[in-house]
């Protein structure tokens, strides 16, 4: 479809007019920000028909899907905040000591300013909607730049946005590449980018120009462990749920299985099993199932099908036509296959054996740190592979649920993307913690503070600076750790080399006193 662009004037004059509404304050107002948050939780309740419709257009994806995935957790997120907003955003008393008593140290939670929010078509309302939710929690004003991909999405979007939304507050624009561009080229005082690494790189480097902070929600190829003490039937049903929603294209999808041989070949059997009862008829003709998003993603996975060195177990089954893709594993995959040099974001799930947990721990550690890690396996397999390894999240026994928990942060580490969204994770991000003080400069409290602190002023003088360190210095409330192991842990190695040394000393000493006998004596 013929998505309607808008024009640079009109970009220029939404800029212009939401950093002049900013300035006039009326986003302080907390009453203001959950009205917003309201009509937000009513433009999707009311067009829950018109969103999945469109969403179907653009990814072929069911009602079903986008209702449970999207609109019910975009939703909660908006309930989520709009009753929480008011203490989110109180100030915060910090206690410094009795000496910092009479000046208030107190942390405002301030909106940033005016702040670009740019999408990815994958799953448009999550990842479009969902950060403009915390946006307008902290008080921003807002652009919200949809993903073009999701045309069908992005313009019924500029279509509804208007009708709920105050202008004064937030807008949407769309556009391509060019007008993306000209967003990042204006100020801003947050960018929140949803999408592919090469493209984070880009709006990085424009943010920089105004050293505006950035997040970057990106991706990353999410491993599955799976462990000999994993239940197999709900692992690989959970497992393949989670690699076919919306085909395969989420961020937080399973990429690819690591396991020993053995159970390779036992979670295959308990997949096919999961395959037949999902789609008894095959996902072709299953209303169920979605389409690659365009024809580039399909050539691209296309490709990854036609050259990959492990062997099709399930699946495999394509039409470029209607850009369907079957849910496809791979068993035996090298490790340098090109199922796992990128991203997978389709159908596609390779598994990768090693001998052990370990060696999947080594192998993951050589790769950047994903987006996500799953586990199938006892709680001491996980705790293991938790501490062994980074991610942006770790779920132990499911996929991607964790994204329906508010309350938990969600974002990437490392290449997977920085800073984090969702509750009062996401109002954070947009919002600036201003450190404040509240010093009695005037009256008896004045008067005393200013007798207190007087010591600081010049000339400056010995006596003062002791009377400085009296008030407001800290006694080390530690111990010198022992001068020869100055850096080394100070745990049982330190103890053992103390030891040690003691003993060689000692055994040194004896030597020198009564030569090789009393070593002998000592071994006898
Ligand atoms: P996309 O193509 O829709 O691009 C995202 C946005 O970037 C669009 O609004 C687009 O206009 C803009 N854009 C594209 N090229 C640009 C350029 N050269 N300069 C400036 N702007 C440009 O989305 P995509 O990148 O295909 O999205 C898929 C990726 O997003 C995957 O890697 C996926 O893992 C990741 N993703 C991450 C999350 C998350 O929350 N961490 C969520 C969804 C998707």
């Amino acid at each position: 479809m013929e998505l309607r662009y808008n024009t640079k004037d009109e970009i220029l004059a939404a800029h212009e007019e939401l950093r002049r509404s900013f300035d006039s304050h009326i986003t302080l107002d907390i009453e203001f920000r959950k009205h917003q948050l309201k009509q937000l939780s009513f433009l999707l309740k009311d067009n829950v028909d018109a969103l999945a419709d469109a969403i179907r257009k653009d990814l072929g994806r069911c009602r079903f899907e986008t209702v449970f995935a999207e609109i019910m957790v975009t939703t909660n997120s908006a309930v989520e905040a709009h009753q929480n907003v008011d203490s989110w955003a109180k100030n915060e008393s910090r206690w410094a000591g009795a000496v910092w008593a009479f000046h208030s140290p107190t942390v405002r939670k301030e909106p940033k300013g005016t702040v670009l929010v740019i999408g990815a078509w994958n799953y448009p309302i999550s990842v479009q909607i969902g950060p403009m939710i915390s946006a307008i929690a902290a008080g921003n004003t807002a652009i919200l730049k949809p993903s073009e991909v999701a045309a069908h999405f992005a313009s019924l979007l500029a279509d509804l946005w208007p009708k709920y939304m105050d202008p004064r507050m937030t807008r949407v624009i769309n556009g391509g590449v060019e007008e993306t561009g000209q967003l990042l080229d204006l100020r801003w005082e947050h960018i929140l980018y949803t999408g592919n690494g090469r493209v984070g790189k880009i709006v990085a480097e424009k943010a920089a120009q105004w050293l505006c902070p950035t997040t970057l929600e990106l991706g990353g190829k999410s491993p599955v462990f799976v462990d000999e003490s994993a239940d197999l039937k709900i692992t690989a049903h959970r497992i393949l749920w989670a690699k076919s929603v919306n085909c395969g294209q989420t961020c937080i999808a399973p990429d690819y299985i690591i396991c020993t041989p053995g159970v390779q070949s036992k979670l295959i059997k308990e997949f096919e099993i999961a395959y037949g009862e999902f789609w008894p008829n095959g996902p072709k003709s299953s209303p169920d199932y979605a389409r690659i998003v365009n024809e580039r993603q399909f050539g691209r996975l296309n490709n990854i099908l036609e050259t990959t060195k492990g062997s099709i177990v399930i699946g495999g089954e394509r039409d470029a036509s209607i850009k369907f893709m079957e849910p496809t594993i791979l068993k035996d995959t090298p490790r340098g296959d090109i199922s796992m040099s990128d991203e997978i974001f389709g159908p596609i799930l390779p598994i990768i054996t090693v001998k052990d947990m370990d060696e999947g721990c080594s192998f993951v550690n050589s790769r950047d740190q994903p987006l996500a890690l799953y586990v199938f396996g006892n709680k001491k397999v996980t705790e293991e592979i938790a501490r062994k390894t980074r991610s942006g999240a770790l779920v132990q026994g499911d996929l991607m649920l964790h994204f329906c928990v508010e309350s938990l942060p969600f974002g990437g580490t490392g290449p997977s993307g920085y800073s984090s969204l969702h509750g009062k994770a996401g109002f954070d991000t947009f919002s600036h913690a201003r450190a404040t003080m509240n010093a009695p400069a005037s009256g008896i409290l004045g008067w005393i503070v200013e007798k207190l602190m007087s010591p600081r002023y010049p000339p400056y003088t010995d006596g003062n600076l002791a009377k400085l360190s009296l008030l407001a210095g800290r006694k080390l409330p530690f111990k010198r750790p022992p001068q020869s192991y100055r850096g080394a842990p100070t745990g049982k190695m330190t103890r053992f080399f103390n030891s040690t040394t003691v003993l060689i000393l000692f055994l040194a000493f004896l030597y020198r006193l009564y030569g090789g006998q009393a070593l002998a004596f000592l071994l006898r």
